[in-house]
């Protein structure tokens, strides 16, 4: 072979090996992972929101050392989350843990690039403020009416997500044991934990749960802060109550629940049992004094409602037992999960009967005796005696009796108003009557909530003392 052609032949070998590095460079180039930077808002919002690009928001273009940047408001991105309420600050945590707080989210931007990241961008606030590589926004609610309410004594406290995220230490927690031939395998997570003890020196303490459940732990645990919600682990480690309303110190001897336990055993020793639900009394109301009968009736202990305290669900606690997250109504639903007293009571063979006032707040076994204020005078409390005292001509051994009148008065005037008390002392002498008729069968008084001074329609169905607090008497 000539010289000419075998060098001719070395260079198109040279060309295609060539064509083939730069194809395999641009492939790389090409499939390489983008590592976008992540950006998680969260804390005392509706909804955690992340986001990795500007695309989709309104940006404006802001000048710093000379050059232009083009950048989001903090508020375009923060709307996304749905804030809590429209009063909040804002924390700035870096991938480093470094964490910026500012009270005035205003005239604050964010710029995304690939050398710094997301980027705070703020020409009006200190240079502290101006963040590289922020990983997360935390929302701080400063409405107070968002996050893990705290009851201690007849206190009332607050603290919001984004409060226990920043009280919160970082601890490593034991999640789980492995074996396989001899060999131990120790699983850990990192989470952001509050101990319960840091917020109340209670020595047992009653935690509820956004979706009704309910946990006495008298071996006090620790908060486990989640990105918008909040987990309780009792001290044993091993019970979790997720996503809890609040906190409930030293809780009171009894339950509402009680009502069916109670009721049962008495008839099942053979007792007849008359039971009294006067909406809305709570122990405050109760406390102004204006039942005297009710007082001399049967000692007085303090009761524990369940979250929500509102009429359905604390009806529906009454009649089961068992508190929302098992009987299926948590706030104001009608479906009842398992049986109900009355159905309990007549599987005994025993004959009941139940008197409400003009609608059926829930769906029970037994269909309530409707009472509409016939006279109109504006409280269905009289037509309800009047039933009642019927029924008892009928001689039930189980007689359900719901009085709405405290509850419809504290609304309209407050629980602690002359009206409020005048219609106490009213009740206070249908039970008198009631009583009187009833002989020496047993009754219980209680309630399904109490209320707070407020604005007549959300007087209740917070978790605060007033609202989860009644009294629970019986004779
Ligand atoms: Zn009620
Ligand atoms: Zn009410």
């Amino acid at each position: 072979m000539k010289p000419a052609v075998k060098a001719g032949k070395k260079y198109l070998a040279a060309i295609a090996v060539l064509e083939l590095i730069t194809i395999v460079v641009l492939c790389m180039l090409l499939l390489r992972p983008h590592d976008k930077p992540v950006l998680t808002v969260f804390g005392d919002v509706d909804t955690v929101y992340t986001v990795d690009s500007l695309k989709g928001f309104n940006t404006e273009k802001v000048s710093r050392d000379g050059r232009s940047m083009t950048v989001i408001a903090l508020s375009e991105i923060a709307k996304k989350a749905d804030p809590r309420s429209g009063e909040y600050d804002v924390c700035f945590i870096g991938e480093d843990g470094f964490t910026a707080q500012t009270e005035q989210p205003e005239g604050i931007y964010l710029a995304l690039s690939r050398k710094h990241g997301w980027e705070v961008v703020c020409p009006d606030h200190p240079p502290t403020t101006a963040i590289r590589n922020v990983a997360k926004i935390l929302i701080l609610d400063r409405s107070d009416g968002s996050g893990v309410a705290l009851v201690k004594g007849s206190e009332n406290q607050r603290y919001s997500v984004g409060q226990l995220y920043l009280m919160s230490g970082e601890s490593r927690l034991l999640d789980g044991e492995s074996n396989k031939q001899g060999k131990t395998v120790k699983a850990y997570i990192m989470r952001n934990v509050v101990q319960v003890k840091e917020l109340t020196e209670a020595d047992s303490i009653c935690v509820m749960g956004n979706n009704g459940a309910q946990l006495i732990d008298r071996n006090v645990g620790r908060l486990e802060i989640k990105e918008n919600t909040v987990d309780y682990v009792a001290g044993d480690g091993r019970q979790r109550v997720p996503d809890i309303a609040g906190i409930y110190s030293d809780p009171p001897p009894a339950m509402i629940t009680d009502t069916a336990a109670d009721a049962m055993c008495m008839l099942e020793s053979g007792q007849r049992v008359m039971i009294i639900e006067l909406d809305g009394l709570g122990i405050t109301t109760y406390m102004a004094g204006e039942m005297r009968t009710l007082e001399s009736l049967g000692n007085m202990m303090q009761a524990l409602s369940v979250y929500k305290p509102v009429s359905p669900a604390g009806l529906a606690a009454m009649l089961t037992g068992v508190t929302g997250d098992q009987n299926g109504i948590v706030s104001r639903e009608r479906e009842l999960k398992v049986p109900d007293l009355f159905e309990r009571a007549a599987a005994l063979g025993k004959k009941c009967a139940y008197v409400e006032g003009d609608a059926a707040l829930i769906r029970t076994s037994l269909s309530p005796r409707l009472c509409v204020d016939v006279n109109k005078n504006g409280s269905t409390d009289d037509e309800v005696l009047a039933a009642a005292i019927e029924e008892i001509g009928h001689s039930p051994d189980l007689l359900f009796i719901h009085f709405h009148g405290i509850d419809d008065t504290s609304h309209t005037h407050g629980p602690l108003s002359e009206e409020t008390k005048e219609k106490m002392r009213q009740l206070d002498g249908y039970i008198a009557q009631l009583a009187a008729l009833w002989g020496d069968g047993r009754i219980i008084v209680t309630s399904d909530h109490g209320q707070h001074e407020g604005n007549g329609a959300d007087n209740h169905g917070d978790f605060r003392y007033e609202d989860l607090t009644v009294p629970y008497i019986i004779k």
